[in-house]
């Protein structure tokens, strides 16, 4: 259980590039960061506009001088200090990650970085070669996954509850971009925009969440090859998908499917992963997170609540409330928040961990499906090894 006491000595004086104001997703990393302690917001570069960014920072109660124009400023500047920044999130567009985590990296900073991590997997392994050179943390926010559920779930797998696992079918297909919404809405704009985007819309932006859940639930689980077929239903959006379906054989015989969508009307986020072994399955929905549901076959469907004492010890322990109150998106980030300070903190004293955290394998693994799917997908929808 989690009462809000320390769980890093002091906290880690932290900046933000992006999640400026209007962004959709800069308040819940400073929400995440700075609900328990951990960080300390002393510095950003919040905006690509610089004076909105200052006024920002501002109205954050940075201090003035420390609302930087740009990041390569900040970077620098900081460097200077005494008290300069030891970490940064990174809250852009997909076109900016590489290089401000790289340029993070060369400056000594710990990382925590939007998905998709950067556009190819050779740079994402570039980068994965760098935070080990320079002895960095850099944590990817695939938020869910800091849900307790999660962690039951990976627990359920892990005893062997579902038997040998046959069947893994994942989506995260929401509607709100069934028409092309991009005209109005600058957030939709550079997502369809390949530039910006990078190689994929949807197949980046949301199908590498329930991907991760599954990584983390299974982790003996390996693709051994995937087919992809994905379409722009919004002509305007080629030769960006807008919806996608990816299906996928594992080493173990096991098999997956993924479906990535932002057509898919009338659903609100749709993020699922239901995994089916031989004897009983389990799925979780991101829109009653904290239900998970385990499905013995031939027995009466259970439903495992949050905060209950029937649960692993593991999915106890990030509990913010008992059992009755929702948790959800903002408490899964926080704990996700939390284990990077703390993985900071490891890290700079050389221990070891006896936790985990979505890390710089994770984005690079995310990368690597996106970049197969879009293989798949343009040569027709075929099969590609992994
Ligand atoms: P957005 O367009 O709403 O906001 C982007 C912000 O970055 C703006 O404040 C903009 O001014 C700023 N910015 C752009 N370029 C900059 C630069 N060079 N320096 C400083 N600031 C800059 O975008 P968004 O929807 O918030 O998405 C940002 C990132 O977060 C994307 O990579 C996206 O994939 C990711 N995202 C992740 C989740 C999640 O659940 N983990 C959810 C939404 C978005």
């Amino acid at each position: 259980m989690i009462y809000g006491e320390k769980s890093v000595e002091r906290p880690i004086r932290w900046a933000m590039v992006g999640g400026g104001k209007g962004s959709q997703i800069g308040y819940i990393h400073r929400s995440a960061a700075l609900r328990d302690f951990c960080f300390e917001l002393v510095a950003g570069a919040f905006d690509i506009d610089p004076e909105r960014g200052r006024e920002f920072g501002k109205n954050l109660h940075v201090d003035e001088e420390r609302c930087y124009p740009d990041y390569n400023t900040m970077f620098l500047q900081e460097s200077r200090r005494k008290d300069g920044i030891e970490a940064v999130s990174i809250a852009t567009p997909n076109n900016t990650h590489f290089e401000i985590c790289k340029a993070a990296l060369n400056a000594g900073l710990h990382v925590i970085c939007e998905k998709p991590l950067c556009f190819t997997y050779a740079e994402a392994q570039e980068l994965e070669a760098l935070a080990q050179k320079q002895n960095r943390m850099v944590g990817i926010t695939y938020g869910y996954s800091g849900h307790q559920a999660i962690e039951e779930a990976r627990q359920l797998i892990a005893d062997n509850a579902l038997g040998d696992i046959r069947i893994v079918n994942m989506q995260f297909a929401h509607g709100f971009h069934n028409v092309a919404l991009e005209s109005q809405a600058a957030s939709t704009k550079w997502r369809v925009d390949p530039k910006f985007a990078g190689p994929s819309y949807v197949l980046g932006d949301v199908g590498t969440h329930p991907l991760y859940l599954s990584e983390i639930m299974l982790p003996k689980l390996k693709i051994k090859r995937l087919l992809c077929t994905r379409q722009s239903f919004v002509k305007s959006r080629a030769p960006l998908e807008d919806n996608a379906m990816t299906l996928m054989e594992y080493d173990t015989g096991a098999v997956g499917t993924l479906w990535s969508s932002c057509v898919n009307c009338g659903s609100m986020h749709g993020q699922k992963i239901r995994v089916i072994g031989e004897k009983a399955s389990l799925e979780w929905w991101d829109e009653q997170p904290n239900q998970l549901r385990f499905e013995v076959q031939g027995e009466p469907v259970q439903i495992l609540e949050r905060g209950m004492g029937y649960l692993h010890p593991s999915a106890l322990i990030e509990d913010r409330i008992g059992a009755g109150h929702p948790e959800g998106l903002f408490e899964a980030w926080s704990n996700l928040y939390r284990r990077f300070a703390k993985a900071i903190v490891a890290k700079e004293q050389g221990k070891d961990i006896d936790f985990w955290y979505p890390d710089i394998h994770a984005g690079v693994a995310g990368v690597r499906w996106v970049e197969k799917c879009v293989e798949s997908a343009n040569l027709g929808g075929v099969w590609v090894d992994y």
